[in-house]
């Protein structure tokens, strides 16, 4: 027998199990966001690769280890997009939106790809819902965003969540700072772990997350970037933490926060859940990224956003499981009147109404029997003497004209 052909790992199935709970998850967010202002974008699946090279940054995991890039017919390079920001900057340049008041609001519902190692919570083709607002560095504009992750994550139920802060300045104190923990670790080298000392130059600041015991007591003890951010930046986080706290959202700050995407400025953030694994706590995260519209050649635009993955929201939240839509008719029928039951169904549904035809070429009796496993309230049975309409609800059969079954079931249903 040939080898069955499965989904490539780390890729999965959304069959009508799952996607009730997703389409909550989307009309939750569509109704939260939009209210707030924000306007729905969809991207193309691929983008020119260099859009994330230059945006994601050369020395990430992502742009190193984790895009799918292919040659198109014509030679260029193109990769299936391993994140939503770099492509909707893009496209706020491309379309003139800085025409627009500022700031632009946005949010997306799409899919995303990297080259991961699958596990729980991590996939190569994963969802994310996310929010980027283009054209505005007022601190507010930070804390909103904030705010409305945290909303979301409350209306689908999601269990133990907490909040973790940062800022990073701007490119110029990180640069700086960057050289002077290059230097403190260069200093200590011999207590380091081989993964970060190869790290060192390429991305120092991954040494915060090194789970090696002797790494972690130098890292204790090296120097912090929230010590060394100008006066300016301090500003702008002291007012987005004020404004945080006005709308009783708690948080705590964490000097050591790296995300894995080079981008960012200023506000960093991220929502963990305590219902997940260590590794795949975070539910979503994101950030201020001011530099980001400059490095794909737009004018200098700040700007802001978060992405929170639809697998991990699902997993860490409580929603009650789906109601199903009670089955109001179910059309059975004898050799010979399929087509007037096939009309009937249709017309039902036509109307409104939820019906069912039978589809599998049974018998009277096993027609009736998944009539009763549908639990219709109404079941119409064509035959030669007309329709026998029964409500399994209780009472007689009635015998019926086909044209006059609606008229029988409507005002009762
Ligand atoms: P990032 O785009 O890396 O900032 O990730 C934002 C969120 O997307 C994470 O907190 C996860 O919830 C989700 N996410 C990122 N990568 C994956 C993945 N490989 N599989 C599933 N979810 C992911």
């Amino acid at each position: 027998m040939t080898k069955k052909i499965q989904a490539p790992r780390g890729t999965y199935d959304v069959l009508p199990s799952l996607a009730d709970e997703r389409a909550r998850l989307e009309h939750t967010a569509a109704k939260l966001l939009g209210a707030a202002g924000y306007g729905r974008i969809e991207t193309p699946t691929f983008e020119a690769t260099h859009l994330f090279s230059r945006t994601v940054g050369e020395a990430t995991d992502v742009v190193q280890k984790e895009m799918y890039t292919l040659q198109d017919g014509s030679g260029d390079s193109l990769t299936l997009r391993p994140e939503g920001t770099a492509p909707v900057v893009r496209a706020y340049l491309e379309h003139g939106l800085h025409k627009e008041p500022q700031p632009v609001k946005l949010w997306y519902l799409s899919q995303f790809f990297r080259y991961e190692r699958p596990q729980a919570g991590r996939f190569r083709q994963f969802w994310q819902i996310g929010v980027e607002a283009i054209g505005s560095a007022d601190p507010a504009v930070d804390a909103e965003v904030i705010l409305l992750l945290a909303e979301l994550l409350e209306a689908i139920g999601a269990r133990d969540v907490h909040l973790v802060l940062a800022s990073l300045g701007q490119p110029e104190s990180r640069a700086a700072y960057r050289e002077e923990l290059i230097a403190y670790l260069r200093a200590n080298e011999d207590q380091l772990s081989r993964e970060v000392i190869d790290r060192i130059d390429l991305n120092p600041l991954r040494a915060f997350d090194a789970k090696h015991e002797p790494t972690q007591r130098v890292m204790a003890k090296a120097p912090r970037l929230i010590d060394r951010l100008p006066q300016e930046d301090l500003d702008h986080f002291a007012e987005v933490q004020d404004l945080l706290r006005a709308s009783d959202l708690s948080y705590t700050v964490d000097t050591t926060l790296v995300r894995g995407l080079d981008y960012y400025t200023r506000t960093l953030f991220e929502f963990q859940s305590g219902a997940l694994e260590a590794a795949q706590n975070t539910l979503g995260g994101g950030g201020r990224y001011d530099g980001l519209a400059e490095a794909i050649g737009g004018p200098p635009t700040p700007g802001i956003g978060w992405a929170a993955g639809v697998e991990r929201m699902l997993m860490a939240s409580t929603q009650p499981p789906p109601v199903e839509l009670p089955v109001e008719l179910y059309v059975a029928y004898e050799p010979g009147h399929k087509e007037a039951a096939f009309r009937l169904a249709a017309d039902a549904r036509r109307a409104g109404h939820t019906a069912r035809l039978e589809l599998a070429g049974r018998s009277l009796k096993g027609q009736l029997k998944q009539a009763s496993r549908t639990r219709a309230r109404y079941v119409a049975i064509f035959g030669d003497e007309g329709v026998q309409l029964r409500d399994r609800d209780g009472g007689e059969d009635k015998l019926v004209a086909p044209e006059s079954v609606m008229h029988h079931i409507r005002g009762q249903i």
